[in-house]
């Protein structure tokens, strides 16, 4: 049995995460829990966002199942996940949007996988005041953070049957930093003559995936590139509470959902499971419970294709817990 470190998060945070270890456990995942509540109401009762205790435990199991935490804007505060993402080196953060069939979404048959570098970029949050009038943020770019993101990206594709790999970037401009990726990304490619590989500058990457997204196959970007295109994969499929995500390093691995902590539907008990039970999904199969995770999708696709029970972010009335239920009932 393997035990798991797990976040339950601000906001729909801990609705979703006990949703998904309802689901788990139902599901007989073979997975012991050590849970631990984070974000701000941890902050209000122990001056600490993440308690040690927690920490210590994810360095302990190496494997973390993290709610949404929410971040206050504009308080000289870091976001904890950025912090978390940084302390244990999580330098590979990988979406997969895969249209589910049942779902009523305006694209059909999207699968993208994006690649996100995890670590640098502007979300190194080293911002500078130089006068009343004048901010500057650095945007840093590295050969090892960019070769590691970018090396992994290819082998994906060579592991997963994938055909195409896109570099998405903005080196029209940023010809230095966006340059140094791009030029990385060339000399890789050629390592890897069997899958084929372009790029876009991400303005355009934008365009285009709302115009012909059929087009991508597995894209690969710097951070901040990597969290809007990802968003916006996300309303290819169907919206945010479908889209999973694990961020993995050389030692350490968190599977969490793309969306934040949702504060306008919080505390209402309508949030969608979704993307955290697909992201613990990707958990079991890291984890060699394939079986599992193949069980839950099977369940979870049932409720979709039936479309009698389902959260207001798909278009249903039902609750989080009617839901979660009805995904029990499948299983
Ligand atoms: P958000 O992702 O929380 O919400 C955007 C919209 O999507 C909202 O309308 C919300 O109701 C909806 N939505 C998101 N998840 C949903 C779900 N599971 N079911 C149904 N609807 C869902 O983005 P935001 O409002 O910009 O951010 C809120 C907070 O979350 C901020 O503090 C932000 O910093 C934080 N955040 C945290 C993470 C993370 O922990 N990894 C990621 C993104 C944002």
């Amino acid at each position: 049995m393997k035990t798991i470190t797990v976040f339950r998060g601000d906001g729909i945070g801990p609705e979703i995460t006990d949703a998904v270890i309802e689901i788990l456990n139902h599901a007989k995942a073979d997975l012991d829990y050590e849970i631990f509540d984070v974000g701000e109401a941890v902050f209000n009762k122990c001056q600490e966002y993440i308690p040690q205790q927690a920490l210590d435990s994810f360095q302990k199991n190496k494997v973390l199942l993290k709610s949404p935490i929410t971040t206050p804007i504009g308080k000289g505060f870091r976001s904890l996940n950025v912090t978390l993402r940084t302390k244990y080196d999580l330098w590979a953060n990988i979406r997969p949007a895969k249209s589910n069939p049942a779902l009523d979404t305006y694209f059909k048959d999207i699968d993208i996988v994006t690649f996100r570098e995890n670590t640098e970029d502007l979300y190194v949050g080293k911002e500078e005041v130089i006068d009343d009038n004048t901010i500057i943020a650095y945007k840093i770019i590295t050969k090892k953070a960019s070769s590691r993101i970018i090396k992994a990206a290819f082998e994906y594709c060579v592991k997963h049957n994938r055909k195409k790999l896109t570099c998405v970037h903005k080196a029209n401009i940023l010809k230095k930093t966006d340059g140094l990726f791009l030029e990385i990304f060339k000399d890789i490619a050629k390592e890897y003559p069997q899958i084929q590989s372009n790029s876009l500058i991400v303005d355009n990457t934008c365009m285009q995936l709302v115009m012909n997204p059929w087009q991508f196959d597995v894209m690969v970007m710097p951070n901040l590139y990597g969290d809007i295109i990802s968003d916006l994969t996300s309303g290819l499929i169907g919206g945010l509470g479908l889209l999973p995500s694990c961020n993995k390093g050389d030692e350490y691995a968190m599977y969490e959902a793309v969306h934040g902590s949702a504060p306008d539907i919080a505390g209402k008990g309508i949030a969608n499971p979704s993307a955290l039970l697909l992201s613990a999904c990707m958990m079991l199969d890291d984890l060699g419970q394939i079986n599992v995770a193949q069980n839950i999708r099977n369940a979870l696709n049932e409720v979709f294709l039936e479309k009698k029970v389902l959260t207001p972010d798909l278009k249903g009335h039902s609750t989080t817990q009617e839901f979660v239920q009805e995904i029990i009932k499948k299983l």
